[in-house]
């Protein structure tokens, strides 16, 4: 008997042809996230096995692993071998687990049987087995419709696996397999979860971040520290750019019409992101915006932001309210980090009053009143990049 992790995994079942490529990387994505556990990853009709997990870490590498993109569920298992003795041993040992502490509990037995060369259907297996369970532990009972817990039966062409839970992962597509973008990162409860959603459909990500000491602080740099490590933990590696934004903002606030400042600093932002993204092989840009949620947020403040850079910008919280942003920053765990007090370099230079319809030839020529080119070579020479897993 041995365990073994049981991974289901999700839209990679819609792709034809490239459908070894995919199912590639989200083997790697898998070893990947169980480092340094040293485990052998294979795949077998549709399904991925990962052994060498030592059983005691089995519920934290199952953990691990519904954070990572591509899969549809896990379940801890035990393989066996095909023998209906050691199948039933199994099925036993797994239950024993799944009930402790529990005085009732309905459960089903489902069987796969993908060797049709084993002697029993899956309908015997299901029946002979569920009987079996019932008369060792007493405190269990059938419930074919809705079971608390079902036990799995599969039976494969080398062994048999058996497994009573199964935890639903992330979904999505394996990072890696869609590209990189690069995204812009504050402090705020908005952009991580933009980074999520883009990187859950295959994109790996990379980051940037603007800070302006001393007006934000060094605790404020390492929350976007902390909610980048949040991030990688679904995105694999993020590496995190991070760019000393005082001098340009000082510029700004001093030299540009204050009502423009928010949407002249945003400009800015994009452009560099812009740079760095191309250094770095990113192929579009990430932000956090939602339609109207701030001033810099209007349709004209968007086009205007957009009229800076020539990459894509992936906005993918476009159509959201900031409540369904703040259920999916929770759901991933980033915003108890989020909501965090340390002011972000937007909050310190915010003007009173905003334009919120700024008209891109007013933008362009208060813009043109500064030479920023080598305000922006000097923060990108400034630069500190930071490789967060
Ligand atoms: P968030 O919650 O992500 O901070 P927000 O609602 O506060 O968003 P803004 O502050 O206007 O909105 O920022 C809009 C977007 O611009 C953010 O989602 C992020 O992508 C980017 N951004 C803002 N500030 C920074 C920064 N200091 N460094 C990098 N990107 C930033
Ligand atoms: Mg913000």
């Amino acid at each position: 008997m041995e365990a073994v992790m049981l991974v289901r995994y999700a839209e990679i079942h819609l792709k034809g042809l490239n459908r070894p490529y995919f199912e590639r990387s989200l083997m790697k994505r898998i070893s990947l996230a169980l480092r340094p556990l040293p485990v052998k990853v294979v795949r077998e009709q549709g399904r991925v096995f990962v052994f060498g997990i030592p059983a005691e870490s089995m519920d934290e590498a199952a953990q691990k692993l519904t954070r990572v993109f591509g899969i549809h569920s896990v379940s801890p298992a035990l393989a066996v071998e095909k023998d209906w003795d050691a199948m039933v041993e199994g099925a036993k040992a797994l239950v024993a687990r799944r009930i402790e502490g529990v005085s009732q509990a309905s459960f089903k037995v489902i069987a796969r049987r993908a060797d049709k060369r084993f002697a029993m259907c899956s309908q015997d297996i299901c029946r002979v087995m569920g009987g079996l369970l019932l008369e060792a532990f007493p405190a269990l009972r059938v419930d074919v419709h809705t079971p608390d817990f079902y036990v799995g039966v599969e039976v494969r062409q080398e062994q048999a696996f058996i497994f009573a839970d199964e935890l639903l992962g992330a979904g999505g597509m394996p990072v890696g397999t869609n590209g990189h973008a690069m995204l812009l990162i504050s402090g705020g409860i908005d952009s991580p979860v933009a980074g999520h959603m883009i990187a859950k459909r295959g994109v790996r990500i990379s980051a940037v971040h603007f800070y302006s000491y001393p007006y934000t602080s060094e605790r404020a740099r390492e929350k976007v520290v902390d909610l980048t490590k949040i991030l990688a933990s679904y995105a694999g590696e993020v590496g995190l750019y991070l760019v000393p934004f005082t001098e340009i903002q000082l510029a700004i606030y001093e030299k540009c019409p204050k009502s423009e400042t928010t949407v002249l600093m945003r400009r800015l932002m994009m452009q560099i992101a812009e740079k760095i993204a191309l250094s770095c092989g990113a192929q579009a840009l990430i932000t956090g915006e939602s339609i109207g949620q701030v001033a810099s947020q209007t349709i004209e403040s968007l086009t205007v932001t957009n009229d800076a850079v020539n990459l894509p910008v992936f906005r993918p919280l476009i159509g959201f309210d900031k409540e369904e942003i703040v259920t999916r920053a929770k759901a991933m765990g980033s915003y108890e980090t989020s909501i965090l007090p340390f002011e972000d370099c937007c909050t310190v230079f915010v003007p009173q009053h905003p334009v919120t319809r700024p008209k891109l030839e007013d933008i362009r020529q208060s813009e043109a009143r500064l030479d920023f080119t080598q305000m922006i070579e000097t923060a990108i020479a400034n630069t500190e990049f930071l490789a967060i897993e």
